[in-house]
């Protein structure tokens, strides 16, 4: 969200409008837009609040066009409809809505089950506006343990977390707002995500956690988390330290459980604290809902846990807001059932079948190198040859824009600022024959970007934003 200021530029802006346009009133229609800026002084007629409203909204992007975001745009009309009727269902007040809470807990438990978690029943966890929220709230848990561990230190001791320098932001914000060091492992060479050994290398005793990506964000790869344990294990053998991993999966949590069952990189590593996913990424629900996961009580201690009785009941609650609605996790609890492990495998294998011919289809046309191929998240990033010269990704990014697709261009962090890409990612509902539209148009624009006398998008920031 960002973070707004007031106008004054529009404050005494009173244009005229058709009488005719919404809702005429019974004194002779609109005559004057309302203000926007601030608060009209009197109402409006639903119908045409509605159509002021709607009519703006057609300038916002083609959401089923944007291969920047990985949150679903596309959801079956059922889970529309069952999360309309869930438009006033309050998450927190889990006496009030028992049923949602219980829809809930079984979410968690299906989670705890997919993630092989060695005692589900132990296993703690609760739903989250997203990863964002999850990511603080695993955060905080390590932080809490390692407090714990070092009680005679703390608080003369500055903690810190491990992890590589493509981590998603919101690391940085959990190590911005909860006063913890960032230590990042930067990419090297052809390396675009964390090094086991140069992970290790950072930690010490004030080390609360390493997070491990499955998969990151700047090229779709998945960082390697069994390696990471082991590292971590002979570091533990080697000097006592141990330090537990927590897996970011916002992604790769709910594809890998049904692509790469023989990757291990769950609960079934002891060493794994927690995990969390986006269940309004591959989890296939409209944005926002996301889930944190422990492998035990042990591991989320138990002060952070808060009751509350005021809504009635005394329900254990761990999470940042209060309030949140309980749309998102019925439709996820929806897409669970509906779906099941079968489906999600059709799902996300079709979705990761248009990725990696898609890949292959852009790197045919004979300018791109992949840096990446789609086969682990659907997602792929990809930069021009050397010897393409007249434009750059930014360019491409702003000219497919012209056409309604929204591809970001973006350079790397520490140690490869040299290296600008393009990222696509692939979700449920980019199919094969929107991505033969999508190559037509990147084959068409080819021959007038080849033509220009050197690459022209100046402002890269304003060309294209990157979208974790
Ligand atoms: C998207 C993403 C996040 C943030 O998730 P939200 O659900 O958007 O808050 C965190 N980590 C990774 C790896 C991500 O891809």
């Amino acid at each position: 969200m960002a973070l707004h200021k007031g106008s004054e530029r529009h404050e005494a802006r009173t244009v005229s409008v058709n009488p005719f346009f919404g809702e005429a009133d019974p004194v002779g229609g609109m005559t004057e837009a309302p203000p926007t800026h601030r608060l009209p002084d009197v109402p409006l007629a639903p119908s045409t609040a509605y159509q002021l409203v709607h009519d703006e909204l057609m300038l916002d992007g083609n959401s089923r066009l944007n291969l920047a975001t990985f949150v679903t745009t596309w959801m079956e009309p059922q889970a529309g409809v069952l999360m309309a009727e869930c438009r006033d269902k309050n998450m927190i007040d889990k006496d009030e809505y028992p049923r949602t809470a219980e829809l809930e807990r079984r979410c968690v438990a299906m989670l705890a089950d997919l993630w092989n978690a060695p005692d589900p029943a132990a296993a703690v966890g609760c739903s989250t506006t997203g990863s964002s929220e999850a990511c603080m709230l695993a955060g905080m848990a390590l932080k809490r343990r390692w407090a714990r561990r070092n009680a005679d230190r703390y608080p003369g001791a500055r903690p810190n977390l491990v992890m590589g320098v493509n981590v998603q932001v919101c690391w940085e914000k959990f190590c911005n707002f909860w006063e913890v060091e960032a230590r990042l492992v930067p990419m090297e060479g052809e390396r675009f995500h964390l090094d086991p050994q140069a992970a290790i290398e950072l930690c010490d005793e004030n080390t609360i956690g390493v997070v491990g990506i499955l998969g990151s964000t700047f090229d779709g790869s998945y960082e390697p988390i069994a390696d990471l344990c082991a590292a971590l294990d002979a570091l533990q053998e080697r000097t006592g330290l141990d330090v537990p991993v927590h897996v970011d999966g916002a992604s790769g949590a709910m594809v890998a459980p049904f692509l790469d069952e023989d990757l291990v990189w769950d609960f079934r590593l002891p060493r794994v604290a927690s995990i969390n996913t986006s269940g309004h990424k591959y989890g296939l629900v409209y944005p926002g809902v996301g889930w944190a996961l422990w492998r035990d009580r042990e591991a989320l201690p138990e002060e952070l846990v808060f009751r509350v009785n005021y809504l009635g009941g005394e329900m254990p609650t761990f999470a940042l807001n209060f309030s949140r609605p309980g749309a998102q996790v019925v439709a996820q609890y929806y897409t669970f059932l509906r779906l099941g492990r079968e489906g999600f495998r059709a799902v996300q294998q079709s979705t990761r079948d248009v990725a990696r011919s898609l890949a292959d289809r852009i790197a045919a046309l004979g300018d791109f190198r992949l840096l990446t191929r789609g086969d682990q998240l659907p997602v792929f990033a990809l930069t021009t040859n050397d010897d393409v010269t007249s434009y750059d990704v930014f360019d491409v990014s702003r000219r497919l824009r012209e056409n309604g697709w929204l591809v970001p261009a973006y350079t790397f962090p520490a140690h490869r600022e040299d290296l600008s890409v393009l990222r696509i990612v692939c979700r449920n509902g980019f199919s094969h024959d929107l991505a033969d539209l999508f190559v037509d148009d990147l084959a068409r624009l080819l021959p007038e970007l080849r033509r220009q006398p050197h690459p022209l998008t100046r402002d890269k920031g304003a060309a294209t934003g990157f979208h974790h």
